[in-house]
């Protein structure tokens, strides 16, 4: 597969996954096509060697292994974790709201969005629904393709320092969705309820309660004179995801007799701290099952802890040119120049002198260049999963990720090569 084939198909990925639910089931998908088995929580586990399974906890994180015939006390884990969420508007539980003569759709911000970036966008909804059938509750996942919600911008003849000053938004009355035009006449004006009922084939009366994303409706693109950049939504972090899951689901991986995991959590971008965030316990009940399932005792799973090792993956921050002051001079990270580790002194980042070694190591036998990243020491860094992880399980880490542009906004973008160099060094990992 070239490169290019390779940001096509993580393309595809995303425009699958416009929330993290779908995001998780979509790995689930790719699993299942690779031989994977589903274990839920609930049961009792009977793991196998050379096998390979997936677990999912309240659907949007995900934790998929190998199960390797090496002796696990003395390999240990091979992890990379990246996580399933991104920062943006999510729907009220009541959210219709007629202001003048329009309907409107409450929203609360998730995370850290740059919220300009959701004006003028063709938006719609994606998440999942829980609703009773028959005296039994179920859940379903929702994704509406046609744009039908709207941010529309305030003209620069009414906002005339918009260009000097940025645009600054009400979260509370600036925020809601325009969605129709109130009809007087028509009484009963469908409302968001009406809507996921009738996708879903029930009556709005049996729908409980909902979680739902507002999703922008455009593909992504490869783009660039010579194809070298890609754009799209979400790619902070699910570019993350595509890369460890292709590593996890290649030949290589799935021929080493060691055990490979990639575990992809929900919530990392309002703090971690849930029962299915990083900073939850699901990646160490799943560890501490698959070594009780395989009968490895309280002793030999502290050594295979210790003798573990994870790879954090989230994006960087890439050099824009046009906004030189923004980066550490002698620390810019550039578009297509390879995978990028991220070290901060106060373990913002986990990333310290004998995990970036191993990094390094693993980048020049995967024959991939690499770059090292320090933020401005005079404004604060953003963080991520990989020390929260680490502190929980003890296991060593490092924190990398493919340089990328305009995080946080809803049309992100990277470089075609990246992704190629960062799923070939994590391919070197899983094999
Ligand atoms: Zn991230």
């Amino acid at each position: 597969m070239s490169a290019q084939q390779h940001a096509e198909a993580l393309l595809d990925y995303i425009d699958a996954s416009p929330s993290p639910w779908h995001a998780a089931q979509t790995t689930a998908n790719a699993l299942n096509n690779n031989g994977f088995e589903e274990l839920l929580e609930g049961d009792n586990w009977t793991l196998k060697p050379q096998r390979r399974y997936y677990v999912k906890r309240d659907d949007s994180s995900i934790i998929a292994f190998t199960v390797g015939s090496n002796e696990l006390a003395q390999e240990g884990f091979r992890l990379i974790g990246a996580h399933t969420d991104s920062p943006g508007l999510r729907v009220k539980p009541k959210p219709d709201t007629q202001q003048g003569a329009f309907s409107r759709v409450g929203v609360e911000v998730y995370g850290g969005p740059i919220l300009a970036t959701f004006t003028d966008r063709d938006l719609s909804l994606a998440g999942r629904v829980h609703f009773q059938q028959n005296g039994k509750l179920r859940s379903a996942l929702v994704h509406f393709e046609k744009p039908f919600l709207r941010l529309p911008n305030l003209a620069i003849h009414m906002n005339a320092k918009v260009n000097t000053d940025g645009l600054k938004l009400n979260k509370q009355t600036e925020l809601p969705l325009l969605i129709a035009v109130a009809n007087e006449q028509l009484k009963n004006q469908p409302k968001i309820i009406d809507l996921l009922a009738t996708e879903l084939g029930i009556k709005p009366d049996d729908i409980s309660a909902w979680e739902l994303h507002a999703c922008d409706t455009q593909a992504g693109a490869i783009y660039g004179l010579n194809n070298e950049f890609y754009a799209n939504s979400q790619l902070d972090n699910l570019a993350s995801c595509h890369a460890g899951l292709s590593a996890l689901v290649s030949d290589a991986s799935l021929n080493a007799n060691q055990f490979n995991v990639c575990a992809f959590f929900d919530h990392e971008e309002i703090g971690s701290n849930s029962h299915k965030g990083a900073d939850g316990s699901f990646l160490a009940d799943v560890l501490e099952r698959i070594a009780g399932s395989l009968s490895i005792s309280t002793e030999n799973y502290k050594r295979a802890l210790s003798n573990s090792f994870m790879i954090s993956a989230d994006m960087a921050h890439a050099y824009q040119p046009n906004f030189p002051n923004a980066y550490e001079p002698d620390h810019k990270v550039l578009v297509n120049h390879g995978p990028v580790i991220k070290v901060n002194a106060n373990i913002r980042y986990a990333s310290n002198s004998a995990s970036q070694a191993r990094f390094i190591q693993l980048c020049e036998q995967a024959g991939v260049p690499y770059q090292q990243y320090s933020h401005r020491t005079d404004i604060g860094c953003g963080s991520t999963i990989g020390p929260m992880t680490s502190a929980q399980l003890g296991i060593n880490t490092v924190d990398v990720g493919s340089p990328m542009w305009a995080m946080h906004s809803i049309r992100e973008s990277a470089g075609v090569i990246d992704h190629e160099y960062i799923t070939r060094v994590f391919t070197q990992f899983f094999s």
